[in-house]
């Protein structure tokens, strides 16, 4: 039966059809309704306080996760060269780890990789678990999610961070698939709460409208993808033990995709993450020609040019260089905004940057809310006029 009011003890307080998320109660004269589209999810219960709404629904209970522990990261590499996010999410690691009254662990896995450890240790890890292995010598995702699944599934980490890159983006969902457990993609937090000892992992929600904060309350490990930038990597200062266990990786037998060569691309690789200046152009750049004024600036700078999705969209940066909600997070010493109104979605990506400098027509533009310094003008006279200046600095 699901949920049911008792009409004689309803009021019509309408408290119930406030609390409802899916507007699955209406008023019938004085008396509240249960619509077709409730899906028993219990807040009119909570918030009745004439007790009038019934519930048959068995109260689910939390299972016991006492064999569950440590707060791991899942490291990546290229060609022995650790991504900077894993470091960040180590940092990360460390904190909750602390929290929690864990251990921070980490799974490195790959090919002849054993000379990570001591970096992936000094960034945080006290337990790392090396999967070196044939197969683990270039990425694959059908491999490599089956190797980490049954590593996890063997040690049972609380929790499972994952950079969302795009190898974690693949393999986080096929992880959480097999260790049938959550996933939260995307957090831009992640906090312990201290009465249930779980995680709250917030990340954006309808548009970037919203800052939803989820609990994984049933399953476990809790697992959240984390965009690169984010985090904060911290070393550790005092010397502390690290155990090395060496994972007895079993060869996925014929796995549906086989790499037969790998051959790198050769455009230059844009690492907006790490840039310590950016230079970033929107739609108040009017076009290509604008942009050149964001490229000579850059350039002058030694920094990067970077965009708004309205910039990418209209063709005038490629998609890796756009920030935001769905591009880049990016925490630059110095972050440059010319032409961009700073919409929500926008200033997810960059409010880590230590100083902004913001360059608007508007007085009003949002971007000046988080700006440090604020030049109202036309970017075709202020940036042509900057470059003059600097170019004087140097004579
Ligand atoms: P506008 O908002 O049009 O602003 C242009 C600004 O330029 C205005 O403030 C104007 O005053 C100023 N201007 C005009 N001419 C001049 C001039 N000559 N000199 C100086 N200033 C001038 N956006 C992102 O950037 N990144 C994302 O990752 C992203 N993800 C999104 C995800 C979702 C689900 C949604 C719904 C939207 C997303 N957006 C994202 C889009 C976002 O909502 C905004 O539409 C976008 O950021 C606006 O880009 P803009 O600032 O270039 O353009």
């Amino acid at each position: 039966m699901g949920v049911w009011i008792d009409i004689e003890l309803c009021n019509g307080c309408k408290r119930c059809l406030k609390a409802c998320p899916y507007d699955a109660i209406e008023m019938q004269g004085e008396k509240a309704v249960i619509l077709d589209r409730c899906t028993a999810c219990g807040a009119c219960i909570e918030v009745c306080r004439q007790d009038a709404i019934k519930s048959d629904m068995a109260e689910r209970t939390i299972p016991d996760f006492c064999d569950y522990s440590g707060v791991w990261v899942l490291v990546e590499q290229r060609e022995g060269e650790l991504d900077p996010v894993s470091l960040e999410l180590l940092g990360e690691a460390q904190q909750l780890a602390q929290a929690l009254g864990q251990t921070v662990g980490a799974i490195l896995p790959g090919k002849d990789i054993a000379n990570l450890t001591a970096t992936v240790a000094r960034y945080g890890a006290e337990k790392i678990y090396l999967a070196d292995h044939e197969q683990l010598a270039s990425y694959q995702t059908e491999v490599y999610a089956e190797v980490i699944a049954d590593l996890v599934a063997l040690h049972k980490p609380e929790i499972l961070l994952v950079g969302a890159t795009s190898r974690g983006r693949e393999l986080a969902p096929r992880l959480a698939r097999r260790l049938k457990t959550g996933l939260t993609a995307d957090c831009t937090a992640l906090t312990i709460d201290q009465d249930e000892k779980i995680l709250l992992q917030t990340r954006p929600a309808f548009g970037g409208n919203i800052m939803a904060t989820i609990a994984c309350r049933y399953s476990r490990p809790q697992m959240a993808t984390v965009r690169p930038g984010v985090m904060q990597p911290c070393e550790r200062k005092k010397e502390y033990p690290v155990e090395i266990i060496n994972y007895d990786v079993k060869a996925v037998e014929k796995p549906a995709v086989t790499i037969l060569e790998a051959i790198r691309e050769a455009k230059k690789k844009v690492r907006l993450g790490e840039a310590k200046i950016i230079v970033a152009g929107g739609r108040g750049t009017g076009g290509e020609m604008g942009f050149k004024l964001i490229e000579k600036l850059a350039e002058e700078f030694g920094g990067e040019v970077a965009g708004t999705r309205i910039a990418v969209e209209e063709g005038w940066v490629t998609v890796e260089r756009q920030v935001g909600q769905t591009g880049q997070s990016v925490r630059p010493e110095l972050y440059i905004a010319c032409g961009i109104s700073g919409a929500i979605q926008h200033r997810a990506g960059m409010l880590n940057s230590r100083y902004i400098i913001a360059i608007n027509k508007d007085p009003g533009a949002p971007i000046f809310s988080v700006a440090d310094w604020g030049i109202v003008g036309d970017l075709h006279q202020i940036i042509p006029e900057m470059l003059t200046q600097i170019d004087g600095e140097r004579v």
